[in-house]
C-alpha cells in the first residue's frame, strides 16, 4: 500500500450528470485556472480539503457498487484532477482491480509522465473546450486552446473514449461558431462519441460571496433551456 494521499474537496455518492450511467464522483481540491464561468471556486485552493487515501476512497466508492449497472463507476472532478494525478492513477487502479468503471473530467490543460500514467486506467475523459478561440481561453480561463487541444489528441491515440463539454454562456458561447467547433474536433477525432451543452448558471454566485471574492460572470445571465436546445440541433 502507498502512502500517497489526495486532497478531496467533496464526495457526490449518486451522481448522474458527470459521465455515463450512475456514478460515485470525487471533487478533488485545486485548480490551475481560474475560469470566469467557474462554478466551484472553494476547490481552487490546493492546501485545503481533506486528505485520503485510495482505499479509503475506494471503501466508500464500494459501498454503491450494486447502483453503477454496467455504464456506471467512479468519476474524478474538481477542481482539476490531473494535479493529484500520481494518487488518481492510485485510486482509478485499484478502482479497476475491483471491476470499477473510471472517467476522469478535466480541462486538459496539464500534460507530463504522470498524467500518461494515469490515462492508461482511465475509461472515459470529459473533456472541457471551453472557447473555441485563442483569445478567450487566454482571457476567461489562463491557458491556451492549444493545450487542451493536445490533450485531445493524445486520447484519440491512446484510443479513450471522449465526452466533449462546453458550458454554454449567453453573449460568449451561445453561438453556431462555438458549437460547431466542437463537431468538428469530434470529426477529426474519432474516439470523441458524445458533446454535451451545459447551461451556466449563477446557483455558485453565494460561495463567491462566502469567500468575499467577485464572481467575474455575475453580469452575465444564466442560460435558457430554449437555447441549449437549439443549439443541439447543431449536434446533430
Ligand atoms: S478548470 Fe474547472 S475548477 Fe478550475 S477554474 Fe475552471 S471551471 Fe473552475
Amino acid at each position: 500500500m502507498s502512502d500517497i494521499k489526495g486532497r478531496i474537496h467533496s464526495f457526490q455518492s449518486l451522481g448522474t450528470v458527470d459521465g455515463p450511467g450512475i456514478r460515485f464522483v470525487v471533487f478533488m481540491q485545486g485548480c490551475n485556472l481560474r475560469c470566469g464561468c467557474c462554478h466551484n471556486p472553494d476547490t481552487w485552493e490546493m492546501s485545503a480539503g481533506t486528505e485520503y487515501t485510495a482505499d479509503e476512497i475506494l471503501a466508500k466508492v464500494l459501498r454503491f457498487r450494486e447502483y453503477f449497472g454496467k455504464k456506471g463507476g467512479i468519476t474524478l472532478s474538481g477542481g482539476e484532477p490531473l494535479l493529484q494525478s500520481e494518487f488518481a492513477y492510485e485510486l482509478f487502479d485499484l478502482c479497476h482491480q475491483n471491476g470499477i468503471n473510471t472517467c476522469l473530467d478535466t480541462s486538459g490543460s496539464i500534460m507530463n509522465d504522470s498524467v500518461r500514467k494515469l490515462l492508461t486506467v482511465t475509461d472515459r475523459v470529459l473533456l472541457d473546450i471551453k472557447y473555441a478561440d485563442e483569445d478567450s481561453y487566454r482571457e476567461y480561463v489562463g491557458c491556451t486552446l492549444a493545450k487542451p487541444i493536445e490533450f485531445l489528441a493524445y486520447l484519440n491515440e491512446q484510443k479513450i473514449p471522449v465526452t466533449l463539454r462546453q458550458v454554454i454562456i449567453p453573449t460568449l458561447t451561445d453561438n453556431e461558431d462555438s458549437v460547431n467547433f466542437l463537431v468538428d474536433l469530434r470529426k477529426k477525432y474519432e474516439h470523441v462519441d458524445k458533446i454535451e451543452l451545459l447551461p451556466f448558471r449563477k446557483i455558485c454566485q453565494v460561495k463567491y460571496d462566502e469567500m468575499q471574492i467577485d464572481f467575474p460572470f455575475a453580469h452575465i445571465p444564466a442560460a435558457g433551456t430554449d437555447v441549449i436546445k437549439i443549439l443541439e440541433q447543431l449536434l446533430g
